[in-house]
């Protein structure tokens, strides 16, 4: 995938970049007196505001539409901020382009759907303005690779992903669970690709916004977009989300960015040695674990010799209980200890399991 690094189209980058303003675009005023608050602090570069607005369920706020793209512009002239707003349609992402929007985002509801990402690729083939994608609302990875694919496909090469958490029927302390684990794996299946995380749309609640984006610095994202509002209780959608121009900057104030590499030779040493050893002990695990596995192996053909089955309860739960206090003996966190154990005493049943079938179809051959 041809993606053009963030510093080729973000004058000046430093990191994180940072995108912010209002869920949605209430009025002009609104949008402006926002904006010149966000401008004082030099680490935000890009303006967001939502123009139409994909909400659950009818009746609530939809969004100024149109209209709302010329304040967008009046930003753009009055405070130099980049502007950015969500389309969903190919029509969207036309009047977004004509009134001179710098960076379109796709939501999470439309990257969820191939139709309307193409309808909107389609639309972009020969411009060369700036996508960022959002995950699909349900946690799958593919659907989300896929959606980039699309307008990768249409030859837009300032590309982006904006990581927004997962929905989920259960209740967690998210609004939209992170499972982190996917755009990790999203970094490194397109290595060079921009991630965002937008601690807002996860967290659904401002206390948790501090630990949301220092998490996403944490695993090396390149930016934030945190919905900023000047009066966010009274904000027309995702009140309860939105911080202030002041505490926005007391949060990027606060957390500590990190570097993927450190130019520090004494750092570097340090970290090659401590990484030797990491690798000389996970060395020592997979040998025990290959050792472990001979032996399973010879307790299957015992099994097989005495009819006896593969999964035998109680035999795991002595195990894993065993495991636990050992583990815990040893200061570790015994949950951690039950979820290797559980992947390891599975297979070591799949195993067995494998062996039993394969007696019992040579039998029959
Ligand atoms: C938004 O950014 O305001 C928004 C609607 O986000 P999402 O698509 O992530 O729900
Ligand atoms: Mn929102």
């Amino acid at each position: 995938m041809d993606i053009t690094p963030l510093n080729k189209w973000i004058p000046n980058l430093k990191k994180p970049l940072v995108i912010a303003g209002p869920c949605s675009a209430e009025t002009r005023e609104q949008c402006l007196s926002i904006a010149k608050e966000i401008v004082k602090n030099e680490d935000v570069r890009i303006f967001r505001a939502g123009i139409w607005k994909p909400r659950t369920r009818p009746g609530s706020f939809e969004g100024v539409g149109e209209e709302g793209l010329s304040w967008l512009d009046d930003v753009k002239k009055e405070t130099g901020l980049l502007t950015s707003c969500e389309v969903a349609t190919a029509k969207h992402a036309e009047l977004a382009l004509k009134s001179g929007i710098d960076i379109l985002w796709i939501g999470a509801r439309t990257s969820a759907n191939p139709f309307a990402v193409q309808e909107i690729a389609d639309f972009l083939k020969g411009t060369k303005v700036p996508v960022l994608i959002k995950n699909p609302i349900n946690a799958d990875l593919a659907l989300w690779i896929g959606a980039i694919e699309r307008i990768a496909s249409a030859g837009i090469t300032k590309l982006g992903a904006i990581h927004r958490g997962f929905s989920t029927h259960e209740t967690t302390m998210y609004r939209n669970r992170p499972l982190w684990r996917i755009p990790i794996e999203l970094k490194s299946r397109l290595p060079g690709l921009p991630v965002i995380c937008d601690p807002s749309h996860i967290a659904g609640k401002r206390d948790l916004i501090q630990k949301v984006s220092q998490k996403a610095m944490d695993v090396d994202f390149d930016g934030l977009m945190i919905e900023t509002h000047c009066n966010p209780d009274e904000a027309w959608s995702d009140a309860k989300q939105q911080v202030t121009p002041e505490s926005l900057k007391e949060i990027l104030g606060s957390i500590s960015v990190r570097t993927e590499y450190s130019h520090d030779r004494n750092f570097g040493q340090e970290l090659d040695d401590l990484r030797d050893k990491i690798d000389r002990i996970d060395n020592d695990l997979l040998e025990s674990l290959q050792e472990r596995m001979k032996i399973v192996d010879s307790i299957g053909k015992a099994k097989i010799k005495s009819n006896i089955t593969a999964l035998q309860i109680h035999r795991m739960d002595e195990l894993m209980n065993k495991r636990m206090q050992i583990a815990e003996a040893l200061g570790l966190n015994p949950q951690y200890i039950k979820e290797i154990y559980d992947v390891i005493h599975d297979h070591s049943v799949k195993k067995q399991t494998e062996m039993m079938n394969e007696t019992k179809t040579n039998k029959e051959d």
